[in-house]
């Protein structure tokens, strides 16, 4: 296992690091926008790259059914591809599998279960996972694991969690060393601390390149997400990268980042682009209500993306989204992940500086709520209430973030 990762700064339990891997360097805290079938919805990978963002996630259960990942390895691999030439990390592919296959069982084995798509049987081991992860070329793969609901009795979740580390080992086992590609273990455990550190404790016996904390953002609720990553961080080594997976919100990833989380992968950016949702430093707005339909007024005068940059008003992106017009999902899209990777641009730069809880206390001036559930984007709109207040709040001067 050789990906890279250096520890540059830390400022309390923040950290500011670099991972380096077979495509390229990515800087940490870092946002990965989700790229489920081989591309990130709405954009062209340069407009990904355009945003500021150093790697992206693909859904191994997506790509494993559609178009196949030995197509895709003939093909080049995903990189070629899909026409990305940074980084991409791979997830296993049994979120999915718990959360769209059809007639799935669970065994010691692996998951048995039908395509969402055709009805197509198909088995995921921790074997085959690694495999197709492989044979798509991902700079990171990770572990099958088995992602608990939420709630969930502690008898299952310790079971489960016992399972995901059986095959943990046999993901590290099959696992193939090559130069700047790595294998990421995933710590579960639901919402007990001690099925945490057990969970924890057992994967850095095995050895990683890097550690996730899964089974969170699932309806838990934000303080619950804290809650766990707080205990779950310390128990993982410093000198490796943690990655908080499917989260989240904008406060839910400074909340992190604040907790001693390097990556995070959402698909709130980018579903939200495409649903008339914006996310600004003031907060989310939605741009189909109709108090948008005479504003003309970009979304941020500040921002350099696309939308915003382009000179496109509030007024025309509530016409195109009322006509349906693609437009609308390109420019929100490519405006949601800009703002994504300035905040988390803003936090390396806060951390490198040691003025993290500066900008922390200046983020949560600019009146970004706290959400009720973590990585959810459902009670988004309801945050949009709001947001206008807020704005001309900060239209009266209460200065940059970054
Ligand atoms: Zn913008």
């Amino acid at each position: 296992m050789t990906v890279g990762f250096t520890l540059l700064a830390t400022d309390g339990s923040a950290r500011r690091g670099s991972l380096d891997t077979a495509h390229g360097r990515v800087e940490t805290p870092a946002f990965m926008p989700v790229g489920t079938a081989a591309t990130v919805k709405a954009m062209t990978p340069a407009m990904v790259a355009e945003a500021g963002a150093d790697i992206l996630l693909g859904n191994t259960y997506h790509l494993m059914l559609r178009p196949g990942a030995e197509r895709i390895q003939r093909l080049g691999g995903l990189h070629a591809f899909m026409r990305w030439d940074r980084p991409i990390l791979t997830d296993s592919g049994g979120f999915q599998v718990m959360s769209l296959a059809s007639r799935r069982t669970i065994s010691e084995d692996g998951v048995v279960f039908r395509s969402h798509l055709d009805g197509s049987p198909h088995h995921l081991t921790p074997r085959t996972a690694v495999r197709i992860q492989h044979l798509l070329g991902s700079d990171i793969s990770m572990v099958l694991d088995e992602c608990t609901p939420f709630p969930v009795d502690r008898d299952t979740a310790a079971a489960s969690m016992a399972r995901s580390m059986r095959w943990a080992r046999r993901c590290r086992d099959a696992f193939v060393d090559r130069p700047g590609h790595g294998l990421f273990a995933i710590v579960q455990g639901s919402v007990f601390p001690d099925l945490r550190a057990q969970s924890a404790a057992a994967l850095l016996e095995i050895g990683f390149d890097g550690y996730a904390i899964g089974g969170l953002a699932i309806g838990e609720g934000q303080r619950t997400t804290f809650a766990v990553t707080e205990a779950t961080a310390p128990l993982l080594p410093a000198d490796k990268p943690r990655y908080l997976m499917g989260v989240g919100k904008p406060d839910d990833l400074v909340g992190a980042v604040a907790r001693g989380i390097d990556l995070f992968d959402c698909v709130l950016p980018t579903r939200s682009g495409r649903t008339g949702q914006a996310w600004t430093r003031f907060g989310p707005l939605n741009l189909s209500n109709a108090c948008h339909a005479d504003d003309p007024r970009p979304l941020d005068p500040e921002c350099r993306c696309p939308a915003c940059a382009g000179g496109f008003s509030r007024a025309y992106l509530n016409h195109l989204l009322r006509a349906r017009e693609i437009l609308a999902a390109i420019l929100l899209t490519a405006h949601n992940l800009t703002y994504y990777q300035d905040l988390m641009a803003g936090m390396r730069a806060a951390i490198a500086a040691g003025r993290f809880e500066a900008f922390r206390a200046a983020f949560a001036a600019f009146g970004q709520t706290t959400s009720a559930a973590a990585g959810g984007d459902d009670d988004a709109s309801n945050a949009a209430d709001d947001r206008d207040d807020r704005e001309e709040r900060s239209h009266r001067g209460v200065g940059s973030l970054a």
